[in-house]
């Protein structure tokens, strides 16, 4: 039987002693993998790759099957990108999952019924790190939406549901606030719930869907969420299933496929062959799955839940009067190959389906009417309105006139109330008289007037109308 190829990072800090039993329980399990291992992580950071991996491991990752990463240390101080988002974002790697299943009894937990699928975007939102300093005392960081992320996610989600005999999807967005980026996320999701009859649909804004994922998380089934929500709501759903030693995560591409535990590298538990090596064990069974190991997969994880039952329990979950045996790393994996073969006895066992060819997706995008109306120029002024109003709005005549002046998004001009706090970013918005087409020429004429007036500006954002809609949030509201 020929080998199936894949990359291996041991990775920092509990990393080597996690991957060693993980690897381990694969091969005694009789997973035919070929290994390629690769040097990820501090060191390479220290050896002066920003990314903390040499690019030429680019290629390595690419001509194997599935990568299987251990957690990694990124060094403080500044100047480190964080090689997780550079991976993801690299690879297309659109669809980060994080089951968070309770083990109860066997595992405390506040909830006995939880088995909650976190479907988290892997690819835009704020995680675009696209960010600035405007001003000594401003920064800004953009927060990036399309249709084209939105709909890959939303239907992975969908579809992960469909495969895995799931009854409902959950959207968390915050749009009641961020009506355009949130609200398009939202709007995709309607859409393409239509699309599965057979699987229920609701959308809870994100702070109180939270509260409720943390009080009754067992009322979810599959949530899909934008990359920051689903960032911090997988922590605290891992957590509140169990530990987040426990949870494994898959990152999927249409080109590729990641694999790894949701915790860091824990370095004070580094040397010391106590940590859980569960979180990456489990990732490694959904990797198994990704590859076409099923039937492994499903060993392995039933191997893992009868050793669980066993009470053999490392440090993180051990509790007096549940556990038996607190072990080591290396004894916890000699303990899961040792019931290789053996279910559950009061766990659900778990069955694993065929995996069927990655997703495609096809993009048609929309094609609605766009005009060009006015701009939004941002001021640095530490000062009043007052001091700079008189030259703002005294601009030679051109098509287009000022309309609001806001400061931290609250109209502050026309209309203002002198309670509102102040900041030395102020916006101006400058919109055509009668709604009509201007050109960017008329754009530039507004930056020109900046300048001659001596205003000092930082930013500009062009306005547009889509099918006759503003494309653009209103401080009038
Ligand atoms: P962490 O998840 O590494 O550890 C937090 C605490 O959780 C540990 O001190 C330990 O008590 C416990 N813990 C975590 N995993 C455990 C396990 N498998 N078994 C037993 N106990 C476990 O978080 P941190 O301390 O905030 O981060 C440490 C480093 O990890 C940082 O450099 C951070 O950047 C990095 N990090 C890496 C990844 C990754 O590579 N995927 C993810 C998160 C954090």
């Amino acid at each position: 039987m020929h080998k199936i190829p894949i990359t291996v990072a041991f990775g920092d800090g509990i990393g080597p002693e996690i991957m060693q039993a993980t690897l381990h329980i694969l091969e005694a399990a009789g997973a035919n993998l070929e290994l390629h291992r690769v040097e990820i992580g501090e060191k390479m950071y220290l050896k002066g790759f920003p990314t903390g991996m040499d690019p030429t491991t680019w290629d390595l990752i690419r001509n194997t099957q599935a990568f299987l990463k251990a957690p990694i240390t990124t060094p403080q101080g500044g100047g480190f990108k964080s090689l997780n988002v550079t991976i993801r974002t690299t690879l297309g790697l659109y669809a980060n999952v994080r089951p968070c299943v309770s083990y109860f009894p066997f595992v405390s937990t506040k909830h006995p019924a939880m088995d909650v699928v976190i479907v988290r975007e892997n690819e835009e939102d704020l995680y675009a790190g696209i960010e600035y300093q405007q001003t000594p005392d401003v920064c800004n960081s953009i927060k990036i939406i399309s249709r084209q992320g939105s709909e890959k996610i939303i239907r992975y989600a969908f579809e992960y549901a469909k495969k895995h005999n799931r009854k409902k999807v959950t959207c968390f967005s915050k749009d009641n606030i961020m009506k355009f980026s949130d609200g398009l996320f939202h709007k995709v999701f309607d859409e393409i719930a239509k699309q599965y009859p057979d699987i229920l649909n609701e959308h809870w804004i994100v702070d109180i869907g939270a509260a409720k994922l943390a009080d009754t998380p067992e009322v979810f089934d599959v949530i899909v969420m934008p990359n920051l929500y689903g960032d911090i709501l997988s922590d605290v759903a891992a957590q509140i299933a169990g530990s987040v030693g426990l949870a494994g995560s898959a990152n999927i591409g249409e080109r590729g496929a990641m694999f790894e535990a949701i915790h860091g590298s824990a370095p004070r538990r580094a040397g010391q062959n106590c940590a859980n090596p569960s979180g990456l064990l489990l990732a490694a069974v959904q990797m198994l799955v990704h590859i076409g190991l099923e039937r492994i997969a499903e060993t392995i994880h039933n191997a893992w839940m009868a050793t669980l039952e066993q009470g053999i329990h490392t440090y993180d979950i051990f509790k007096e009067g549940i556990s038996k045996h607190k072990v080591s790393t290396t004894e916890f994996g000699a303990a899961v190959i040792k019931n290789l073969g053996k279910k559950p006895t009061q766990l659900q066992a778990v069955i694993y389906q065929q995996t069927k060819a990655p997703l495609r997706h096809s993009y048609v995008p929309t094609n609605p009417s766009r005009l060009l109306i006015g701009i939004d120029v941002f001021l640095y002024h530490r000062g009043t309105l007052e001091q700079f109003l008189p030259r703002i709005s005294s601009f030679p005549s051109s098509k287009l006139r000022l309309k609001m002046i806001s400061n931290r998004g609250v109209s502050v001009w026309p209309h203002g109330q002198p309670e509102t706090s102040l900041i030395e970013q102020w916006r101006c918005r400058f919109l055509s008289d009668r709604k009509e087409s201007v050109s960017h020429n008329d754009l530039i004429q507004i930056l020109h007037a900046c300048d001659q007036t001596k205003l000092d500006v930082i930013k500009s954002e062009y306005l547009y109308h889509f099918d006759g809609k503003p494309g653009y949030s209103s401080s009038e509201e």
